[in-house]
């Protein structure tokens, strides 16, 4: 990394320290989110007796007519994330951030969560800006934000995932 690389990313890290002090809550709270923020996808942490979570999901504005668009994500912050209603089985791969390969789960395609603290961040790619709102829950998920949040959750609650490896899969040539 070069000097300047170094001094800016300092100074995002200065910021962003900024940012949680105005938000008076303990730091460790805000880690799922800054991960999520500087490596993307979905986090979750045990830390001081707290369970943490952040759940990403992606909405892309695309404009037909000027033929450009933008990657909002938004990303949800769970202090002791409660699930409150589970709907429906998807089957899906999936690959684990502890694990190189990918495995097969069941997750519900609709997902109801509550946490004793939310915060939603919007990192809008446009305009540069992260966005940060203090929820009221429950909040609801639907398709990718309810398999990362379960997935998330499953940490929380099991550590292991249940899982199928992909070496249970057969090849089929199809006629
Ligand atoms: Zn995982």
């Amino acid at each position: 990394m070069k000097q300047e690389q170094v001094k800016k990313l300092l100074n995002f890290t200065i910021k962003e320290n900024n940012v949680i002090k105005a938000l008076k809550l303990p730091q460790e709270i805000f880690l799922p989110l800054l991960f999520s923020v500087r490596y993307g996808g979905d986090w979750s942490l045990k830390k001081n007796s707290k369970k943490l979570m952040s759940v990403k999901e992606k909405l892309t504005n695309y404009d037909e007519n000027e033929k450009i668009g933008y990657t909002l994500e938004l990303i949800y912050l769970f202090v002791n994330p409660m699930l409150i209603s589970e709907e429906g089985k998807v089957y899906r791969m999936e690959k684990c951030g502890n694990n190189n390969e990918r495995e097969l789960v069941e997750r519900p395609y609709k997902l109801t969560i509550n946490g004793e603290y939310i915060l939603k961040a919007t990192l809008d790619p446009k305009k540069m800006k992260i966005f940060l709102k203090h929820l009221r829950g429950p909040i609801s998920f639907i398709g990718s934000g309810a398999y990362g949040a379960s997935h998330e959750i499953e940490h929380l609650n099991h550590d292991e995932i249940k899982s199928i490896p992909f070496y249970d899969f057969e090849y089929i040539i199809e006629e």
